[in-house]
């Protein structure tokens, strides 16, 4: 699709970063990435060849040589100056991503500012990558660990999140001294290319951060290449299952985040008012397209009669272009994105809830060819209707009734995803039980997208994740290194033993 009032000649094309050069493609397949709330077309991007994802691998491959051994505090300073260069770019930053995703420009400058919080973790890299050593395991041994980098690295990454979730990946990835190759969204890779660029202002060396566009075709380039020592993919449950599979059978080490189906407990103790509003902006913030947005509220007991304070609540909320003061939902990414969820919520009718709000076709007033979807909520939603069992990823609110906790915690354990959950309680009883029973990743008590910073890392149970450990944090550390365990002994003159010695001792 290219914008009819201008040639595709004039639009800007997305560039490959191959050891230090940003490079035009060479392909012929090419996609356009469209503004969301204008469908003005933005740029250009490349679906790179064979030998082109060859290059960018045999650029990281080479630079790993010398990257490996660079010193740590060396290292470090480059993302000391990183996290500064995404400070002073900040706006322009946003101003980029809402463009191409959709997002509101506060919520644009959250999406950064998440990231930048990973990048200020990979600056402390001289207190994470630390071994272990043991005195004297035996008399004069001892025993320690170094946490050694693995090779080239490969990320992918989701639409939804451009700039966080790549920032996720490779300033752990670096930092821990590794080299590394990315594949961005092919939807909105604008935001995520001057990432990259500032990355190499702030000193990244040639060959050590490289970017391929694409879609299945590089991707599965990248699961099967054997110079790639390991993947963090985030995106859908079925992309990630794929790749999960085809990267660990080509004997890498991979780790994906994947698709979520998040349910809120509301207990009738809560507090209500502060409830209502955490549902209504984590459900329908980022028009749902987060992977930790609330897309089910389970009310327990009484809470069933706060349904027409809820919907109140959301018919407020303002639909319209990002970049538009006081918008509190955007636009879907696509049009296909678009159509999608306005066919999951037509299903949600044929299959018998009741839709307690409606937001399709909102009129925006300047943005007619948007791709929005405005708040929308159903009750009486059971397992087995599409708009339960899919994950929408759009501004719709399904809303299930419970007796009891026990029960709202079944229904949750018998959904197959498990990436974020919360309970709204003013009970320090229910939240325990809640957080003992739950088998979901991140859980918030009273909080409703509980991502967390940097000093944790991201998780997820059953179908939420494969692998077993997750982005950033200390689990990342170890995902990134290789542990090499030393055991030492040092002979002086009065310590060389006497003799063969054929049992297992030290
Ligand atoms: P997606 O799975 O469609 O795409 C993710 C990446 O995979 C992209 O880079 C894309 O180019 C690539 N890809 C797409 N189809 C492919 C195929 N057939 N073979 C190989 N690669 C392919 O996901 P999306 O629509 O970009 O993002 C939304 C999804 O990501 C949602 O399911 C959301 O829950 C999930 N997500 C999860 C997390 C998390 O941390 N758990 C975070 C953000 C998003």
């Amino acid at each position: 699709m290219t914008h009819p009032a201008q040639p595709a000649s004039q639009v800007p094309t997305v560039k490959l970063l191959i050891g230090g050069e940003f490079v035009e493609s060479r392909s012929t397949e090419w996609r356009d990435v469209v503004n969301p709330a204008t469908q003005q077309v933005l740029a250009r991007v490349p679906f790179a060849t064979p030998d082109e994802v060859d290059a960018a691998v045999a650029a990281a491959q080479q630079a790993f040589k010398t990257w490996r051994k660079t010193a740590i505090g060396q290292r470090a300073r480059i993302f000391l100056k990183l996290q500064q260069l995404i400070r002073e770019h900040m706006g322009e930053l946003a101003a980029i991503l809402t463009a191409e995703q959709g997002k509101t420009l506060p919520d644009a400058e959250g999406d950064v500012f998440r990231g930048l919080e990973v990048v200020e973790h990979a600056a402390g890299i001289g207190n994470l990558q630390l071994g272990e050593l043991a005195n004297n395991v035996a008399g004069g041994v001892d025993t320690y660990t170094l946490l050694q980098p693995l090779g080239v690295c490969a990320g992918i990454t989701p639409f939804n999140f451009p700039a966080m979730i790549p920032l996720w990946m490779f300033p752990m990835a670096i930092a821990t001294g590794n080299t590394f190759v990315l594949k961005p969204s092919e939807q909105d890779p604008m935001v995520t290319m001057r990432l990259v660029e500032l990355a190499l202002e702030a000193g990244v060396p040639p060959g050590v951060l490289n970017v391929v566009h694409g879609g299945e075709q590089v991707v599965n380039a990248l699961c099967d290449h054997r110079d790639i020592k390991a993947i963090s993919f985030v995106g859908s449950t079925r992309v990630g299952t794929h790749v999960y599979n085809r990267a660990t059978l080509a004997g890498k080490r991979v780790q994906c985040m994947m698709g979520a189906k998040n349910h809120a407990i509301v207990m009738p103790d809560a507090n209500k008012e502060q409830t209502l509003n955490a549902l209504a902006g984590a459900a329908f913030g980022a028009a749902g397209q987060r992977c930790m947005a609330v897309s089910v509220a389970v009310l327990v007991g009484e809470a069933r009669s706060w349904i027409p304070a809820l919907v109140d609540k959301a018919r407020t909320l303002k639909v319209s272009a990002g970049t538009e003061q006081g918008t509190d939902v955007g636009p879907l990414v696509s049009c296909a994105a678009r159509d999608r969820v306005v066919g999951l919520i037509e299903r949600g009718v044929a299959d018998g809830a009741r839709l307690e709000l409606d937001g399709r076709n909102p009129q925006v007033a300047g943005y007619e060819q948007g791709n929005f979807v405005g708040p929308t909520i159903f009750s009486g939603v059971k397992p087995g209707m599409s708009v339960y069992d899919q994950e929408v990823f759009g501004p719709v609110l399904c809303l299930a009734e419970a007796s009891s906790l026990d029960e709202a915690i079944d229904f949750i354990n018998a959904n197959p995803n498990g990436n974020g959950t919360a309970i709204f309680t003013q009970s320090g009883a229910a939240a325990r039980k809640f957080q003992e029973d739950i088998d979901v990743g991140q859980v918030g008590i009273n909080v409703p997208i509980p991502v967390p910073v940097p000093l944790f890392s991201f998780t997820g149970s059953r179908a939420s994740k494969l692998g077993d450990l997750g982005p950033y944090g200390k689990q990342v550390v170890l995902f990134y290194t290789q542990t090499k365990t030393v055991t030492a002994r040092w002979f002086d003159d009065s310590t060389v033993s006497q003799g063969v010695n054929t049992t297992i001792s030290l």
